[in-house]
């Protein structure tokens, strides 16, 4: 039996904690690789180089895109982000699923380049406790969180184009409702290969 390695795609509005729910999963499987997309936005604190992101300069950023190294990029906010062909292809060729971590723009994207991909939309449990996870993490100002929240509330209506929702009332379920998720997909019979001899 051949196994297919998975596309998944997870968008979900800034202050969700989705980065939090797949570290937590990515602690308990080791069949899973993150894709660290490169982006033009300051690091925060404690986010490493070529772990988190590769922060990189405007300049960097344009001359990537003049050589066609992104599969996709957008503006987010105030900054530019995307995703490379190489951090793609350094996984598919690997035994792990692939979860990138992207806004709405990229979601469409990636799949359109990739129809097989898997794309799953993560809520907060209301507006308002969102806003009070943006305001406790400390890193934006009010000015940026009531931009996020405005953005939060558009990127809500979209959700339809989404595989799978999950509501993410508390880490260890949202975690398990992502490995659920993984498994079932992985038991579609569109991706089983079976030789019967
Ligand atoms: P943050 O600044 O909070 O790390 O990310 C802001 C937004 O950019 C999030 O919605 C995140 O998913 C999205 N994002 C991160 N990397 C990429 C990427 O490579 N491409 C796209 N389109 N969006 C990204």
């Amino acid at each position: 039996m051949k196994k297919e390695n998975l596309i998944i795609v997870v968008s979900a509005p800034s202050g969700v904690g989705k980065t939090t729910v797949i570290q937590y999963l990515m602690k308990q499987r080791d069949n899973l690789a993150l894709s660290v997309s490169a982006t033009t936005r300051a690091p925060r604190y404690g986010e490493k180089d070529g772990v988190d992101y590769y922060f990189l300069s405007n300049e960097e950023f344009e001359e990537k895109i003049k050589n066609n190294e992104f599969v996709e990029y957008a503006r987010v906010h105030d900054d530019l982000y995307g995703t490379l062909y190489s951090e793609i292809n350094r996984h598919l060729n690997s035994e792990k699923d692939l979860i990138l971590e992207l806004d709405i723009q990229g979601m469409r994207s990636i799949k359109n380049k990739f129809p097989q991909a898997v794309t799953i939309f993560m809520l907060p449990p209301s507006l308002k406790e969102m806003e009070f996870r943006l305001k406790n993490r400390g890193t934006e100002s009010e000015e940026k969180i009531q931009k996020r929240l405005k953005r939060a509330f558009e990127e809500m209506k979209v959700r339809s184009e989404f595989d799978y929702t999950i509501v993410n009332y508390e880490v260890e379920q949202s975690a398990k409702d992502l490995n659920a998720i993984i498994h079932a997909e992985h038991l579609k019979s569109s991706r089983i290969e079976i030789n019967l001899e």
